[in-house]
């Protein structure tokens, strides 16, 4: 119901403006650039982002770069400029077997395109620590992989999610 309502206010809040917006949000996609070793896994990571929330998140050219780096000291980090927020690359480290710690490296990257969608949707304003008490994400590596219903909470509060539905 939530999400209803907020559509019907940005509808409304565009429809009330001269400047002409043809749309409630009209601003570019998230385009993702991952390398060659991140390629397969961030295509099925942002199907699954996109069959949740109908973000319409792209794996293309000229995006965010998404890297495997082996030597990352943390599961995965997403990287923003503090002073605009805008996002610097999605960076991943890839263990076989995973540590335990840190569980399958594609659901690190799930995680990690969460953050990349918070700061995609609201810049400088997203925190670097936002996540959940638990699930995907959540605040403590684990091995959850449903994009659940906290994960979109968080991701959704400000970005243009065209719907909520839960992903396994
Ligand atoms: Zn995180």
């Amino acid at each position: 119901m939530r999400m209803i309502r907020n559509t019907l206010i940005a509808l409304a809040l565009f429809g009330c403006s001269a400047a002409g917006a043809i749309g409630p949000d009209v601003r570019a996609p998230l385009v993702l650039t991952p390398d060659a070793d991140s390629r397969a896994a961030t295509v099925a990571a942002v199907e699954a982002w996109n069959e949740a929330t109908g973000l319409g998140i792209v794996v293309g050219e000229g995006g965010v770069p998404v890297q495997v780096v082996d030597e990352l000291d943390n599961c995965g980090e997403t990287n923003a400029r503090v002073a605009d927020g805008v996002l610097v690359r999605i960076a991943i480290r890839r263990a076989t077997p995973a540590p335990r710690f840190c569980g399958e490296w594609e659901r690190t990257l799930r995680h990690e395109i969460g953050h990349a969608i918070r700061y995609w949707a609201i810049g400088a304003a997203a925190q670097l620590d936002e996540h959940t008490a638990g699930g995907l994400m959540g605040e403590r590596a684990n091995r959850a992989t449903a994009i659940d219903a906290e994960a979109l909470e968080l991701t959704c509060a400000d970005a243009p999610c065209a719907w909520m539905q839960n992903v396994e």
